[in-house]
């Protein structure tokens, strides 16, 4: 029987990757619910505000944080700055219908506090990723050591999506080096708007590419 994929979570490389774009095209596509638990930086709403206004989201398909810190820095630091420390007991994940994209923050090393990594977090939680990285020189190095890193902690990392100008040998030497596919490449949008994802959602066929992961996924478990 088929296991459809609940919490789908999406990690990056790097900080500034573009795993809130990734995401926002993801919650559109999947029809999926929105939570990022650990928010650093609160300019414009933080991330959820960011991706609400951008899908135009009702507030039922987006959960609020469980630490929202006003500075843009790493999370254990902007916690600090606040007098306050994440316990990763209080980062449960909920119990929601539906797919549910959770987007972490940060990269896989990132501390949540000053014993705590953000991968230590991904262990824990243990559900299906998809990882973000940019498209460009330096991604190579990047993603692979991600990807060991997940592998080493047993995690299952469903795919790569390459966010920027589409590369003409990086995805491929990703794949070959990581047996991992890279499932979708976001181009820059001449205009950034729900219009322009679900065109570039409809041309890649992630639909039929998800639905395929979907059963890979369950067969495997
Ligand atoms: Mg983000």
């Amino acid at each position: 029987m088929k296991v459809p994929i609940g919490h789908l979570i999406v990690c990056g490389t790097d900080t500034d990757v573009g795993k809130t774009i990734i995401s926002a095209w993801l919650v559109q596509g999947l029809g999926a619910m929105y939570w990022k638990p650990v928010q650093s930086g609160l300019e414009a709403g933080g991330d959820r505000g960011r991706l609400s206004r951008l899908l135009d989201l009702p507030a039922t398909r987006v959960l609020p944080e469980i630490y929202a810190f006003q500075q843009p820095v790493s999370p254990h630091w902007a916690a600090e700055q606040e007098q306050r420390c994440i316990d990763p007991d209080q980062l449960t994940l909920p119990k929601v219908k539906g797919p549910l994209i959770i987007e972490t923050a940060g990269g896989l090393m990132v501390p949540l506090n000053r014993q705590w990594l953000q991968l230590d977090q991904l262990q824990r939680w243990n559900q299906p990723l998809i990882l973000v990285a940019r498209s460009g020189l330096g991604t190579i190095n990047h993603t692979l050591l991600s990807i060991e890193a997940l592998r080493k902690r047993n995690l299952n990392v469903l795919g790569v999506i390459l966010n920027g100008t589409p590369h003409p040998d990086n995805p491929a030497t990703i794949e070959e080096f990581t047996g991992v596919p890279v499932i979708a490449q976001l181009p820059i949008l001449d205009e950034l708007s729900r219009e322009a994802l679900a065109r570039q959602w409809q041309l890649q066929e992630l639909s039929l590419r998800f639905e395929r992961l979907e059963d890979a996924w369950s067969e495997s478990r």
